[in-house]
């Protein structure tokens, strides 16, 4: 199993190490033939407008696409979230659609830079300890979205088929559960 890291801007490394430490190889890819190969792709945090705007420069769009279309599980944190997503409040920025998810932008205020919570996951049998940066959540989710968590601002982690999204960093604490729950969509994806 290969999982590939869009290196283009933000938390690259972090997710290559947990990755490694749920026991999968993984590489940053930046390269229309590189996210060819790979079987799962990981879009990391950073800023979603520059995050949309490198992905249209890089020519990355179709290929994203059509590998999504071949049902290659996808994961975004944070600003990988806001671009899975079809809609974002206020904003008219690149945005790939593929989770029918409406995002509200720096939900927990502007000035909150960053926040910790206790989190209770759908089919976690402990909190996880989840790390927000300046995060977005997500509201109005479609019939076919599974919300996995939930906090009062809204949702901040769900999946709908093969696109799994979080508000949250998991890359930056210990804990390797939402990891594995990617790696385990993509062990499926190759059965
Ligand atoms: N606030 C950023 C955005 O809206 C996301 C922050 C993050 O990815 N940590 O794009």
């Amino acid at each position: 199993m290969k999982i590939g890291v869009l290196a283009l801007q933000g938390a690259v490394s972090e997710h290559m190490d947990m990755l490694k430490r749920v026991g999968v190889e993984s590489y940053p890819v930046r390269k229309a033939e590189e996210i060819e190969k790979v079987d799962g792709l990981v879009m990391p945090g950073g800023e979603s407008t520059t995050m949309g705007r490198l992905i249209q420069a890089f020519q990355l769009e179709g290929v994203i696409k059509k590998r999504f279309e071949e049902g290659m599980p996808i994961y975004g944190t944070c600003a990988g979230m806001i671009l899975l997503s079809n809609r974002i409040e206020g904003f008219d920025q690149f945005k790939f659609g593929f989770i029918d998810l409406k995002i509200i932008r720096n939900a927990f205020g502007r000035q909150v830079d960053s926040k910790e919570i206790d989190l209770n996951v759908k089919g976690f049998d402990t909190p996880f300890h989840a790390i927000f940066i300046r995060a977005p959540v997500g509201k109005d989710p479609g019939k076919n979205v599974e919300v996995l968590a939930e906090v009062p601002e809204g949702i901040v982690f769900a999946r709908e088929k093969n696109v799994l999204v979080s508000a949250f960093h998991p890359e930056l604490g210990n804990d390797l559960r939402v990891h594995s729950y990617f790696v385990d969509m993509v062990k499926k994806f190759l059965k």
